[in-house]
C-alpha cells in the first residue's frame, strides 16, 4: 500500500518499512535495484579484462555498505526515548483551540511526553516527537534525528559515490567504444588498399586482448 503521506494514519512510526509506503521511497529502490543489475550485468562485463576485478570491488564494497546504512537509518528509530519505551498508540489531533503549539514550554500535547531538549520536533508524517530532530526523509520514510544520523549520511554519500562510479563507467565505456568504432573504420579503409599510412594502425589501443595484439592487426590487415 503506497501514501503520499496526506492521510497517513494516526500511528506512530517506528521505522521505515512500516506501511504505508511512500512513492519516493519505492523509487529509491526500484532505481537502486535497476543500476545494480545494470552495473553488474552490462558495464562491469564491457571493460577490458584488466579493469575488471577492481571495479567490481569498488562497486560491491559500496553497494554492501550502502545497504547496511539503509537498513540502520530507516530502522533506528529516533523517536524520543520515552516514546520508544511505550506501545504505539493513536495520536489525537492538536486542539487549536487550546494549544498554539504542538510543544509549548517543553511538553508535547500529542505524545504526552515532557521532551529532552530543545531541538526536539513533534513529526507530522511519523506522529511522533523526535529528539535532535533533522528532518523527515521520503526517501527513507523516516525521521531523521540524532540517533540515525550518522548511518542516514553514510547512506546518501555511499549512494552519491556509487552513482558517479556507474556514471564514469558509463562515459568511460561509450568513449572506449566510440574510439574502438573509429579505429575499426580506419583500420577497414588500410585493408582497402585506399590508405597506406601505417600509423593509424599503431593508433589502436583499446584494451582488449582481441584486436589489440599485433597477430590481429596483421592479420586484419
Ligand atoms: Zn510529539
Ligand atoms: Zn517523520
Amino acid at each position: 500500500m503506497l501514501n503520499g503521506g496526506e492521510s497517513a494514519p494516526r500511528l506512530r512510526r517506528q521505522h521505515g518499512f512500516q506501511l504505508p509506503l511512500h512513492p519516493l521511497q519505492v523509487s529509491g529502490w526500484l532505481a537502486l535495484a535497476v543500476l545494480s543489475v545494470g552495473a553488474f550485468l552490462v558495464l562491469v562485463p564491457a571493460l577490458p579484462a584488466h579493469a575488471q576485478p577492481a571495479c567490481l570491488a569498488a562497486l560491491s564494497a559500496l553497494l554492501l555498505l550502502h545497504l547496511a546504512a539503509h537498513l540502520a537509518a530507516a530502522l533506528l528509530d529516533p523517536a524520543e526515548p520515552a516514546l520508544r519505551a511505550r506501545r504505539p498508540e493513536p495520536v489525537p489531533q492538536l486542539d487549536r483551540a487550546k494549544h498554539a503549539h504542538v510543544i509549548e514550554e517543553g511538553r508535547c500535547h500529542l505524545c504526552g511526553i515532557r521532551t529532552t531538549g530543545a531541538r526536539t520536533k513533534h513529526c507530522s508524517a511519523c506522529n511522533k516527537c523526535v529528539e535532535s530532530f533533522d528532518h523527515h526523509c521520503k526517501w527513507l520514510n523516516h525521521c531523521v534525528g540524532g540517533r540515525n544520523y550518522a548511518p542516514f549520511l553514510m547512506c546518501v554519500s555511499t549512494a552519491v559515490a556509487a552513482a558517479a562510479l556507474v556514471a564514469i563507467l558509463a562515459i568511460a565505456e561509450l568513449a572506449l567504444h566510440h574510439s574502438h568504432w573509429l579505429d575499426t573504420e580506419k583500420l577497414q579503409v588500410v585493408a582497402g588498399g585506399r590508405r597506406t599510412n601505417t600509423s593509424l594502425v599503431t593508433e589502436i589501443d583499446c584494451g582488449c586482448m582481441r584486436c589489440c595484439s599485433s597477430d590481429y592487426l596483421l592479420e586484419t590487415l
